[in-house]
């Protein structure tokens, strides 16, 4: 690492960071929560690869603009985690870039809103595929590395959803109930290994994701967008505000850092008290 960092003009001379020389893929990190913390990990020093769907040129500023921040080396690839053959491809370009992959943050995901009797059946097959399956993937690709190395985090972002449900997100709460179940089992089979698997359960966060439901529902309600961030979203979440993704992404570099090491299978809740309901 400490060569290509030298090779790409990128070697360090300031004070050493905590996550200097480690390499990080942050999938679905083109906008939202996935954004925040690839910049959060990128200043703490790590190696990010950022991916999620976007044209080149957003992409390329995006690079730029972690490098530019953090002078730290940054890529994107575009894998579309829908397919499982992509997710082990991303993984192994990352590999190929920066070297053994040795965070990694399982961020990407969708949504689609509708009662089950109407719910479109490949709304739910790409549901289960982005937020669940290419966990699955990614992390049986990352794990033999990890192993070798006797070093690994890897961080499931689920939702507040992965362990409470809500109607009308059928699909989605399906998933997000599998990526803490599956949070946990990998964690049970690398807890001797160095590695931590953590997942972290949001409550509702503003980010594109969350305005299109936003938009949604007032349309279907026929309300303001206010009025359904206050009666419907904030409604469940007793701070009665948003987390943000700073919120997020500071919880996921905790969970990068040695004071961690102990915390693995847990389902970390940043949800304002919704679930302590
Ligand atoms: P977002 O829409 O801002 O970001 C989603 C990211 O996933 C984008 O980068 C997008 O390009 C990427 N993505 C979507 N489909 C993809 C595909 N097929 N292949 C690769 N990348 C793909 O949403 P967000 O709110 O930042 O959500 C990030 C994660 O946080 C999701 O897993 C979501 O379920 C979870 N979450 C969000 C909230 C919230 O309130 N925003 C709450 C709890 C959990």
């Amino acid at each position: 690492m400490v060569r290509f960092l030298q090779s790409a003009g990128l070697d360090r001379t300031g004070p050493a960071r905590p996550l200097d020389g480690r390499v990080a893929i942050v999938t679905g990190s083109t906008s939202g929560i996935g954004l925040a913390v690839a910049d959060t990990l990128a200043g703490q020093g790590a190696a990010i690869v950022l991916n999620g769907l976007c044209d080149a040129g957003e992409a390329e500023r995006l690079c730029r603009a972690l490098t530019d921040r953090h002078r730290t080396p940054v890529r994107y690839d575009d894998a579309d985690l829908s397919r499982a053959g992509a997710v082990t491809d991303l993984v192994d370009r990352s590999v190929r870039a920066f070297g053994p992959v040795e965070i990694l943050v399982n961020n990407a995901g969708i949504q689609h809103v509708g009662p089950i009797e109407d719910f479109p059946p490949e709304q739910w097959d790409a549901i289960l595929a982005i937020n669940l399956s290419a966990v699955f993937h990614a992390t049986r690709r990352v794990l033999p590395d990890m192993r070798r190395r006797g070093w690994g985090r890897i961080i499931n972002v689920a939702s507040a959803h992965g362990l409470i449900g809500s109607p009308f997100k059928s699909a989605y709460v399906a998933a997000k109930h599998g990526v803490v179940g599956l949070t946990k089992v990998t964690a049970l089979e690398t807890a001797e290994a160095g590695i931590t698997c953590n997942a972290v359960c949001p409550g509702y966060v503003l980010t594109p994701l969350v305005e299109q439901q936003v938009r949604a529902q007032a349309a279907a309600h026929g309300i303001s967008e206010d009025e359904v961030v206050r009666t419907v979203l904030l409604a469940e979440q007793p701070t009665k505000r948003f987390a943000t993704v700073e919120e997020v992404a500071e919880t996921i570099a905790f969970l990068c850092g040695p004071a961690a090491a102990s915390i693995t299978g847990a389902a970390i809740s940043i949800d304002g008290g919704w679930t302590a309901h």
